[in-house]
């Protein structure tokens, strides 16, 4: 358990075989005798039990809330054992949970790319039980649903300290960034990955337009300190933030660009951005293409006729 600010702890959710650099992030808040997890990580026992004998090493604490940013696999899968283990309940935004219940049995995009089996193809090592493990916790999650359902500037008390909850859509449309006001600690989800930068899928999923306004909204509170959805914590948080508007608008600028001068398919536009894409992440990079056109044109300053790679686009 790390102190990232008095009140506020990073739990440790390591599990060998996740295929990203950095998992995600679980923090706990406590003041006063209560508190507060935001996100609850994954469920297998090896985490699991980490992450309860730390919270048993902190006397006489309880545990009241788990609070969800978003409904990925990745931060929620662990809540409903958390809750049975603690009897805290499980909040999320009321426009997540239906994303929850959903992702159980529909293809939803997630951060983490979970591989398809092909008929007659051998799996590598390991991901066999990945895709079975992924799968059940989807199941999992979706089963055990919300207690309490929260709405943007809903706030939660953790013993002396307030939580308020920021909805922050883009990434998903009930995402939701904490904002502990004592100290201002931005808990931002996966609006903000220590480094790199998110997903942002294009509509219905996510919405490039929602995101940039929720960037701002977040910029609005000043936060001392940002912990994010994965990766190391923020001290600059307005400064990170800051660069994160830079970097889309910079690649809206690029797109407008690229189709003035004739690449006018996301095929051709997605070859012009990303010269040495690697064939895996494909699917990735052609999303956040269309992600950024939707914007453009919902503001009037791109027009896009078809779907997918092959939809044509002018300005
Ligand atoms: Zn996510």
């Amino acid at each position: 358990m790390e102190e990232v600010t008095p009140h506020v702890y990073s739990l440790d959710v390591k599990i060998d075989w996740f295929p990203q650099p950095f998992p995600p992030n679980v923090h706990l808040i406590m003041d006063g005798g209560e508190g507060a997890l935001i996100d609850a990580g994954f469920p297998d026992d090896e985490s699991f039990n980490t992450r309860m004998e730390w919270l048993r090493s902190v006397p006489d604490l309880k545990l009241k809330y788990i609070v969800i940013t978003h409904h990925h696999f990745d931060h929620s899968s662990g809540a409903a054992k958390l809750r049975d283990a603690t009897g805290a309940k499980i909040v999320m935004h009321k426009d997540e949970e239906p994303l929850l219940k959903r992702s159980a049995t529909e293809e939803i995009p997630s951060d983490v790319d979970v591989p398809k089996q092909d008929a007659g193809k051998e799996l590598p090592e390991g991901v066999k039980e990945w895709i079975e493990r992924t799968a059940q916790w989807r199941k999992e999650a979706a089963e055990a649903g919300a207690d309490e359902l929260v709405s943007d500037n809903d706030t939660l008390s953790i013993g002396g300290l307030t939580l308020r909850m920021v909805h922050s859509p883009g990434h998903t449309a009930g995402h939701i960034s904490p904002f502990l006001e004592q100290g201002g600690v931005l808990f931002a989800g996966d609006n903000v990955l220590g480094m790199g930068t998110t997903v942002v899928p294009p509509p219905p999923h996510g919405d490039m337009f929602d995101y940039i306004a929720s960037l701002k909204k977040m910029q609005a509170l000043n936060a001392d300190v940002m912990c994010c959805g994965h990766g190391p914590v923020v001290r600059e948080p307005n400064r990170k933030l800051q660069e994160l508007i830079d970097h889309r608008h910079e690649r809206e600028e690029q797109i407008l660009a690229l189709v003035g001068e004739g690449r006018d398919t996301v095929k051709s536009l997605v070859k012009a951005i990303y010269p040495e894409l690697d064939k895996r992440i494909l699917g990735m990079a052609t999303s956040q293409v269309l992600s950024h056109l939707s914007k453009l044109e919902r503001e009037g300053r791109a027009k896009t006729d078809g779907e997918g790679a092959e939809m044509r686009v002018s300005v």
